[in-house]
């Protein structure tokens, strides 16, 4: 379930979402020299996101990390729980205690542990990618409405870095190239290649933090937009925040730190909304 909009369950909906369990999973293998099994329910796997996990998996190495497709969908963690462990799979369930959600549970393991220093992947391509020499990778486009930056704010920030000799390449359904639309490991091997990764809590975010130096991350955002947990995390992992817009201050810090970091206070004021009958269920974790 969302440990952050009642009643929602997670679904692994956005590119950014597969890539984060990957991710992790991967971690978890390097760190525990382990191979780790990232199993997944019908929860996880409707469209074309089960083709998107096995795409993603290419982009590690080795084997470390496996996927298993399960054909049944459930209503509940413990219902999955409880079948996977019948099946008799070990199974370890994951919660992060670094940024704990207003409703995350207690489960087997801390996932943040893992995050923070990663072991970063050098991906390359077969397509035959063309590219400048100097430039930016960015993303702007987000699944979640709340999270991205309006239209003459992102033409601002790319003038900058045009006009620091550098070429603005954008990433994915903004591309105008075939082969970033449509070919992860290009954007992949873009990223990888790119002197900085601009953008906002996306997808493509994940992937960067999985390649990138977190200084060769510029992370945009404001106080009142959406905060994840992962953008929380991103900015201690020394990502740059703003670099070429209005910096943030301690008071827009200890802002987003109450509304999207307190989940003792978050419990009481959802609480509130529920009794007087003007609770906003959220549409995206
Ligand atoms: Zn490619």
């Amino acid at each position: 379930m969302s440990t952050r909009s009642l009643g929602l369950k997670y679904t692994a909906q956005g590119l950014g979402d597969r890539i984060h369990l990957v991710s992790l999973c991967y971690e978890i293998s390097k760190t525990q020299s382990e191979i780790v099994t990232l199993h997944l329910a019908m929860n996880h796997l409707g469209g074309k996101k089960r083709d998107s996990f096995l795409e993603i998996l290419n982009l590690f190495p080795n084997s470390l990390v496996k996927l298993r497709f399960h054909e049944s969908e459930f209503q509940t963690t413990s219902e999955w729980k409880h079948y996977l462990t019948q099946e008799g799979i070990f199974a370890l369930s994951f919660e992060y205690r670094d940024h704990p959600g207003w409703l995350e549970k207690p489960s087997d393991i801390d996932a943040s542990s893992f995050l923070y220093a990663r072991h970063l992947l050098q991906p390359s391509c077969e397509h035959r990618l063309r590219l400048p020499t100097e430039f930016v990778t960015v993303q702007w486009d987000s699944t979640g409405k709340d999270r991205q930056l309006p239209d003459h704010e992102i033409s601002k920030i790319e003038k900058k870095y045009l006009a620091s000799g550098l070429e603005v390449i954008r990433l994915g359904g903004q591309s105008t190239d075939d082969l970033l639309r449509d070919c992860l490991t290009c954007s992949a091997s873009a990223i990888y290649k790119s002197r900085y990764f601009a953008g906002v809590d996306s997808g493509f975010l994940h992937l960067a933090l999985q390649i990138k130096n977190p200084s060769q991350i510029h992370f945009y955002t404001a106080r009142n937009r959406y905060w994840s947990h992962h953008t929380f995390r991103a900015i201690e992992m020394g990502s740059v925040v703003n670099y070429y817009s209005r910096k943030l201050n301690t008071i827009d810090f200890i802002y987003t730190k109450l509304r999207y970091d307190s989940p003792r206070l978050m419990r009481k004021v959802h609480k509130l909304r529920q009794l007087a009958g003007i609770e906003r269920h959220e549409t995206h974790d």
